[in-house]
């Protein structure tokens, strides 16, 4: 009697163990949905070296890869002023309303502001000066810099290369 209540118990403990176990790898095996949410990822796009060479220009990616600088005056958006959105030449991520751009005069197309997310900022110390680059949110392209010597309402100067953009014309109604 004793014997079999020992083979009775230890039979519970060992069905208990079997069940936990496949429970506990289930819930391992699953994708967990936050964390191995991709949100963060599906916004940006990164491709290697050797894809953007494949995909830009020379000139584009001189600029967009390379933080190279268009000549000022030479870009084909520096006195453009349609109605439309302005994206990433990398992406096509949105950058910039044409309500924002502005004749700033510095050869370069200049914009008052950036729409929300879509760019980064980061310090570049670069040639001896003190600069904010300004990359695509997206996929981390360079564009240009931003200065405190802009217009109302921000006092913001978006300076951005025009190769590093695309131009996306408002559909007429
Ligand atoms: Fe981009």
């Amino acid at each position: 009697m004793k014997f079999n209540k020992q083979v009775w118990t230890l039979g519970i403990a060992v069905i208990s163990i079997i069940v936990f176990n496949s429970n506990y790898s289930q819930v391992l095996s699953n994708e967990n949905p936050v964390l191995n949410s991709d949100n963060n990822e599906s916004n940006t796009m990164k491709k290697t070296d050797a894809e953007w060479k494949q995909i830009l220009s020379q000139e584009e990616y001189r600029i967009l890869r390379s933080k190279g600088t268009e000549r000022a005056f030479t870009g084909e958006f520096d006195g453009h002023f349609e109605e439309g959105m302005y994206i990433c030449a990398g992406c096509a991520n949105n950058l910039f309303e044409s309500g924002t751009k502005y004749r700033s005069g510095c050869g370069w197309p200049a914009f008052y502001e950036a729409l929300p997310e879509s760019v980064e900022e980061t310090k570049d110390n670069t040639f001896g000066m003190n600069r904010i680059e300004i990359t695509c949110s997206k996929c981390e392209s360079h564009l240009g810099h931003v200065f405190n010597d802009g217009p109302d309402p921000t006092g913001l100067r978006y300076c951005i290369n025009s190769v590093s953009m695309d131009f996306k014309p408002d559909e007429k109604k």
